[in-house]
């Protein structure tokens, strides 16, 4: 099953809009098993979206073509696609209802092509439009067995519309279909390059799932995909591979799913053990405590803590003797450690981290931008510290890099 995705607008093409509905799209037909090997944007054009037709039923089993479905002149897919496949436009009667009970409401004259909106495709099925007004159509032509979908512009009808009306019909149009399961491991502490070296022998033997990774945001993400007929025979699969990946890169692992983040895992693991944090910050000034308070139910385990940004207020608001932070530099392991270990005491919670780093762009005692040391106090146990070295990073990725850093520190 090949499918070619068009999306018809001209504000596309000028770049007025970006175009969401494509990759919405790709995903949800990844989801249902079926291959997505075309994209192409057209403008509100007849002869040049009449080619994209010619050119997507030549290559693809389904063509799925999205906006253009409203009442104004420019909106033409409707009628196009209808002469492209010789059958007039019909009415939906529920449809036409609403969009008179629309314009009833709001004691409005509709336009007199409002009424096209309820139109589908005559031989199609009209699929109802829960957000908006204009029906969507799906359409088999026998002649060259390709199936049509047509679909409003508006994302949120759009979406809306795939999930409750598209996906259903093209499960039961489309039987045999094997769908996608996927499961996203996430990493911290290694590039990608290294990753991927570390996992060579594995990706070069993997074929099903299979094994994609992308950096983002200091992260490195890997996306195990497969197809199968139920979702217990691919979980068996994508756990296997899974398992051989945590062997050879378990240290680096922190979670999984796609939407997961550092902060989350931390925030429910202290949760699940019933431990509590704080912080003191320098270079970050509050980023780390600020990224913990995105997460909803923190705080049960996140207690509070300082911004510590002159080096006088590391004394005064935490206590770190003078002395200490004169022999050894504000930017040291000594600092760090006792920044965090005061942090312990004042709050008294089970856990303190510290930050203190160089974010640049100019030098800090003669250490180059990107020179960071994070602390970390466990109740009752030595204060440890960390040094990190991100170099060529401007002063925002620096300090963020550190909050990220130092919540691998806490989870590890
Ligand atoms: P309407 O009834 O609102 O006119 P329509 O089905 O005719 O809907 P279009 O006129 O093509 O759709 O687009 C309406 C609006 O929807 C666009 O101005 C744009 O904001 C948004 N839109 C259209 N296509 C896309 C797309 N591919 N991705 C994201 N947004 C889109
Ligand atoms: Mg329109």
């Amino acid at each position: 099953m090949r499918a070619e995705i068009i999306s018809v607008g001209t504000e596309l093409l000028l770049g007025e809009v970006t175009d969401t509905n494509a990759p919405y799209l790709s995903q949800q037909m990844a989801q249902l098993g079926i291959d997505v090997y075309h994209r192409t944007t057209v403008g509100d054009n007849e002869h040049r979206l009449v080619a994209a037709l010619e050119q997507a039923q030549a290559n693809s089993d389904l063509v799925i073509i999205t906006g253009g479905l409203g009442p104004t002149a420019d909106d033409i897919t409707k009628q196009v696609v209808a002469r492209f496949v010789n059958q007039p436009l019909v009415g939906d009667q529920a449809a036409a209802n609403k969009i008179a009970h629309y314009f009833a409401e709001r004691t409005e004259v509709p336009a007199p092509n409002n009424h096209t909106q309820a139109e589908y495709i005559n031989g199609g099925r009209s699929l109802a439009n829960s957000v908006g007004l204009a029906v969507g159509t799906y359409y088999y032509a026998q002649a060259t067995q390709t199936h049509y979908v047509l679909l409003p512009g508006p994302p949120q009808e759009l979406q809306v519309m795939v999930e409750q009306e598209l996906v259903p019909v093209l499960r039961q149009s489309l039987p045999n279909l094997q769908p996608l399961f996927t499961h996203v491991m996430r990493f911290f502490g290694i590039s990608e390059s290294r990753l991927a070296a570390l996992l060579a022998d594995v990706i070069a033997q993997q074929s099903d799932p299979t094994i994609a990774l992308y950096a983002q945001h200091g992260e490195v993400t890997i996306r195990l995909a497969s197809r199968a007929n139920t979702s217990a025979e691919a979980e068996k699969k994508l756990m296997q591979c899974a398992n051989v990946i945590l062997e050879q890169a378990g240290q680096y692992y922190y979670g999984h799913g796609a939407d997961n983040s550092l902060a989350n895992v931390l925030v429910q693991k202290l949760q699940q053990e019933h431990l509590t944090i704080a912080a003191a910050e320098s270079l970050t000034a509050g980023l780390f405590q600020s990224t913990l308070a995105t997460i909803p139910g923190v705080s049960a385990v996140f207690y509070g803590g300082f911004v510590t940004y002159a080096t006088e207020a590391k004394e005064r608001f935490l206590g770190v003797p003078h002395e200490l932070i004169a022999q050894n530099g504000v930017v040291s392991q000594a600092t760090a450690q006792a920044m965090a270990q005061h942090t312990q005491k004042r709050a008294q919670t089970d856990i303190a981290v510290s930050f203190t780093g160089v974010a640049g762009p100019g030098q800090v005692d003669g250490l180059p931008a990107g020179t960071v040391w994070i602390g970390l106090q466990f109740k009752d146990q030595k204060p440890q510290a960390q040094e990190f070295h991100w170099p060529k990073m401007t002063r925002q990725e620096v300090r963020q890099r550190a909050v990220l850093a130092g919540l691998m520190m806490v989870l590890q």
